[in-house]
């Protein structure tokens, strides 16, 4: 049998699939990536870059809380600054505030789905309950799991917060401006 799959569909096959999905297939498809983002690292953006290779527009929303951690090194304006110059020339990312909760937020932006990261099994039981809980509050939003790249897996802002502390060199961890901001936070403490 010949492979069909570069077949381009019938008028009719089209209109079918168009009513099975109940939304027209070039509808805009924006998704939701949050987080504290307390400095962005290179795994943050290697998710961002897989998520919009998926999507049409992505939206990096900047928790003032989040459900982990209960402080946060840099506030919530410069962490927005720091990623906006490390998503600087990446078309497609928006950043935003998230203030409240994330489906309701995700819900008024007309989102698709929420994006995240997974690195680890010790990442799962925590994003996996927060996915099923926001799936129950918010049927229609879909949360997807993207992996990075393997160098990444290990990587966390938490850990890179504590190694500047210490003195070590994040170079390879966080862009430059990320680098940048650890050094003046932590002069400023110091
Ligand atoms: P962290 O958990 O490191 O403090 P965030 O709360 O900002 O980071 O995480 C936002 C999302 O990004 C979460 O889904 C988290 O699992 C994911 N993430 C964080 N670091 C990485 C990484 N190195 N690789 C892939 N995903 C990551």
């Amino acid at each position: 049998m010949k492979c069909q799959a570069n077949r381009k569909p019938s008028p009719t096959e089209n209109r079918e699939l168009r009513t099975a999905n109940c939304e027209p297939l070039t509808a805009m498809r924006l998704a939701i990536y949050p987080g504290s983002f307390d400095p962005i690292t290179y795994g943050h953006l290697d998710v961002i870059h897989r998520a919009c290779r998926l999507f049409d527009e992505l939206i990096v929303a900047v928790a003032l809380n989040d459900q982990k951690h209960t402080s946060c090194l840099f506030t919530i304006d410069e962490r927005i600054a720091i990623l906006q110059e490390a998503c600087e020339g990446v078309a497609k990312v928006r950043i935003a505030k998230l203030n409240g909760l994330l489906v309701s937020f995700a819900r008024s932006c007309g989102a698709k789905a929420i994006v995240r990261g997974l690195r680890a099994v010790s990442d799962f039981e925590f994003e996996f309950q927060m996915a099923l809980m926001n799936r129950k509050m918010e049927p229609d939003i879909e949360t997807i799991f993207l992996m990075p790249k393997e160098e990444y897996t290990y990587l966390s802002s938490r850990i890179v917060k504590e190694i500047a502390r210490l003195g070590g060199n994040v170079e390879a961890f966080v862009p430059p401006c990320a680098v940048k901001a650890l050094a003046k936070k932590l002069s400023e403490k110091a």
